[in-house]
């Protein structure tokens, strides 16, 4: 049985804390060498990525400027999912989900922000993308820090996302910025006045807090840290998987999680298919397809078996292996499903 041996961790960043409260086996499985190739990045994570990467550089302040500085970006980020995907082809970058409203919401901030910065004139300085820390324990990048000349602080913090559900901020966006609160009074000796969060999708939020929220918050982060290095201690980081539909939705680990494919059913309605089977057959053309015996799957029809084609030649297989194919595309109600350009396939268990 797939278990992944890390290294344990010594600082928590807010994005570390937000996945140890998730699911902090997929950190475990990310910090063992032995699993981290199969960290993938995505079209979302690249989009979100060229926005940070453009607002923390020099704002282009011209419509003409900005259409060159995101071709740029945009690019240096096709380059990397297409290493990424690999053997795949991905999608180009003017096919991907949401790439038009990013762009677009992107270029609004730029070219407004310009103008109100040259009127504006209050900032005494200001920190991109800085990275600060508490000793060992705790640490952070905030995408802007401004100190105004009246000696008040303001955190901002951009997304390319929606920050609410239900109406409300988000958990891990609110812990995210206690932690930062938290961070910049070890810098600066003083509480920021200002949490602020700016997303593409929602617009401008402002995260009420006291302080009391962000020494809670950063203690939950210790905690948290704590917990996850006495399972890597004690060899049992299996026990910290928290399988659900919505912890595992985008995790990169799920064909070599065996808490995940043992909680899989056909209830985890998503937007893609995954099969554990056993390879009853391999047939090759152009592509590999094999048939399957299936032992998992969130297929609505309670198939026993399924054909999975377009597998690229690379891949080897065997009769009678178990094995998980992720995020496969149906091509029929019959059980025949193929593999696109961001499926993925694992022998379940090691040899
Ligand atoms: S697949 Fe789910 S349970 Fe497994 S590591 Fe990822 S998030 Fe955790």
């Amino acid at each position: 049985m797939w278990r992944p041996e890390p290294s344990k961790l010594k600082s928590v960043s807010p994005t570390e804390m937000n996945r140890l409260a998730k699911c902090a086996l997929a950190t475990a499985f990310e910090r063992d060498p032995a699993f981290s190739a199969l960290k993938r990045t995505n079209t979302f994570a690249l989009l979100g990525t060229i926005c940070h990467r453009i607002l923390s550089g020099p704002r282009p302040g011209t419509r003409t400027k900005f259409e060159a500085v995101w071709s740029e970006h945009v690019a240096w980020a096709y380059s990397r999912l297409v290493a990424s995907c690999s053997p795949f082809n991905p999608p180009v970058a003017r096919q991907w989900p949401f790439y038009n409203q990013t762009k677009i919401r992107l270029r609004a901030n730029l070219l407004n922000s310009a103008s109100h910065q040259s009127k504006s004139g209050a900032t005494q300085e200001s920190w991109n993308e800085t990275a600060i820390g508490v000793e060992q324990d705790l640490c952070g990048t905030p995408d802007k820090i401004i100190r105004f000349a009246n000696g008040t602080i303001k955190v901002i913090e951009y997304k390319t996302g929606s920050v609410l559900i239900g109406g409300s901020l988000k958990p891990e966006i609110r812990r995210q910025m206690l932690l930062y609160a938290y961070l910049c009074n070890h810098k600066f000796d003083e509480w920021p006045t200002e949490l602020a969060v700016y997303s593409f999708h929602d617009g401008w939020l402002r995260v009420e807090y006291t302080p009391s929220h962000a020494i809670d918050a950063a203690a939950d982060a210790v905690r948290l840290r704590d917990k996850f290095n006495a399972a890597v201690e004690n060899a049992t980081t299996l026990d910290l998987a928290q399988p659900s539909p919505h912890n595992c939705l985008y995790c990169h680990f799920r064909t070599v999680c065996i808490p995940f494919q043992g909680a899989l059913s056909a209830d985890w309605a998503e937007y893609c298919t995954t099969i554990v089977g056993r390879i009853q057959r391999v047939d090759q053309g152009a592509y590999k397809s094999v048939r399957l015996f299936v032992e998992k799957s969130n297929m609505e029809q309670n198939a026993s078996e399924a054909t999975i084609l377009r597998i690229p030649l690379q891949f080897e297989f065997h009769v009678g292996q178990l094995v998980c194919f992720d995020r496969l595309k149906p091509v029929s109600m019959d059980g025949i499903l193929e593999m696109t350009w961001n499926s993925s396939c694992s022998i379940t268990s090691p040899s």
